[in-house]
């Protein structure tokens, strides 16, 4: 058995040491996986237990075009979500085309001239800057009045509540957290911290919109944001709750005040959700949901996989081998641009799709740094699918998440540290001794 499954590793490439070195490492994290499965588990009864209630219908699978008045599928799909976020009002939709996309609309629904936004958790993902206006852009809020501050997390990574009461002032309309460390070297958040986050803005002023930037947090914990007080939880479905099926999409779960005014930002004042035609994307993103608690469940088997090969290779890892995870980003230091590439190549030449490409670094919209990013997904740039990115800056973290299923991870996971092993980036202990 052993000697067949090494046999099938060394045709992708991977050596002896490298191999027995991965199966010591497996063998330590049954009882972590058996925890993640039941989670997957309670996810997965929560969204069927969504989609009975809601009498989902052979019906809801077809689509429409033009205008999408009557959409069936759709509107049952938004209360699909709003089911399982427990929201009053969902918006999820293939006319969002991003995370991004969704986050804009969000907060430009939502935010008037004079407004202000206050970040809590520090600087917000790269591409959120120049839709804020951290960084000059064309159409930012800035450019429409609306200010912008930001709370740095404390050195432990928790929130600073004292610093959060005192930013708060009179024009603050509202805040925005970001539960995933997304590019930054910080721990990312756990559900339960960001319901005391907003506790403590509510209690200063209890109209004060929270908003949660929920991108890869899905499914990782049996709650999720908007069951500890966020007006609004928003997200991407080409991550977690596309379940990899969902070819484009993202979505927003809260208040049916701040989802109406998010829907007349996605379309137009006056039109809100009642148009946008669900195309032909109904199926997939009922079935991408309904596999997504197990799909997320298979991407945190990889993370703390990445996180213990790595770790116990003397790298630094975040978060570490042992702690509890909140969302599917694996964040590895490698120190050097190289070691970065190299990484990026293994998990590339893992893919099902593209697996002889050769990953690059380029300039890529919305990012300030060069990025580069392996991916052979079939769902282009689709990070709930086996994924790694890195922006080319010190210390040179790479960021490695996804894996559809648990054992394209491992492989993924075991490219990466063959490649770095070719390019003596790293030293392997022998698998003698293993
Ligand atoms: C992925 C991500 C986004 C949105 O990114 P898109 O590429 O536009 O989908 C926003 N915030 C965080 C933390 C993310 O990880």
């Amino acid at each position: 058995m052993m000697k067949d499954k090494f046999e099938i590793y060394h045709r992708e490439g991977i050596d002896r040491d490298v191999f027995l070195y991965g199966e010591n490492i497996c063998r330590k994290l049954e009882e972590r996986f058996r925890k993640i499965d039941e989670t997957a588990e309670i996810n997965q009864l929560k969204v069927i237990n969504a989609m009975q209630e809601c009498r989902i219908s052979e019906a809801c699978l077809s689509g429409t075009t033009g205008y999408g008045y009557n959409d069936l599928g759709r509107d049952k799909l938004e209360e699909v979500y709003a089911s399982v976020f427990h929201t009053e009002a969902a918006l999820v939709r293939p006319l969002i085309a991003c995370g991004t996309h969704a986050l804009a609309i969000a907060l430009s629904g939502n935010l008037r001239p004079g407004d202000e936004m206050i970040s809590l958790a520090g600087k917000p993902y790269d591409t959120l800057e120049e839709v804020i206006g951290i960084r000059p852009s064309r159409g930012s809020l800035k450019e429409y009045g609306i200010t912008y501050k930001q709370v740095d997390l404390l050195p432990d990574g928790n929130f600073d509540l004292p610093g959060i009461r005192a930013a708060i002032g009179p024009k603050t309309r509202l805040v925005t957290i970001q539960r995933s460390k997304g590019y930054e070297m910080r721990r990312t958040l756990s559900v339960q911290q960001i319901g005391e986050a907003i506790a403590c803005v509510k209690s200063v002023r209890p109209d004060i919109i929270c908003m949660v930037d929920n991108c890869y947090g899905e499914f990782v914990e049996t709650i999720e944001p908007s069951d500890v007080g966020a007006d609004m939880t928003v997200g991407s479905l080409i991550k977690n709750p596309g379940g990899g099926l969902a070819p484009i999409g993202g979505y927003i779960a809260g208040t049916k005040e701040c989802i109406d005014n998010a829907a007349f930002r996605m379309t137009c004042p006056g039109l809100g959700s009642e148009i946008g035609p669900s195309l032909f994307f109904n199926t997939s993103f009922y079935q991408g949901f309904f596999l997504a608690p197990v799909v997320t469940s298979a991407a945190l088997k990889g993370a703390v996989f990445a996180a213990n090969i790595y770790e116990g290779l003397g790298f630094k890892v975040l978060p570490d081998g042992k702690e509890e995870r909140h969302d599917i980003i694996e964040a590895v230091t490698l120190g050097s641009p190289e070691a970065v590439i190299a990484f990026c190549r293994g998990i590339q030449a893992a893919a099902p799709v593209d697996s002889f490409a050769a990953p690059e670094p380029w300039d890529m919209p919305g990012y300030d740094d060069q990025v580069i990013m392996a991916a052979g997904a079939f769902v282009e740039g689709s990070s709930i699918e086996l994924s790694a990115d890195a922006p080319i800056r010190p210390p040179y973290n790479v960021y490695f998440q996804g894996g559809l299923t648990w054992p394209s991870a491992k492989l993924g996971i075991l490219m990466s540290l063959q490649s770095l092993k070719n390019e003596k980036l790293v030293t392997v202990p022998s698998g003698e001794k293993a």
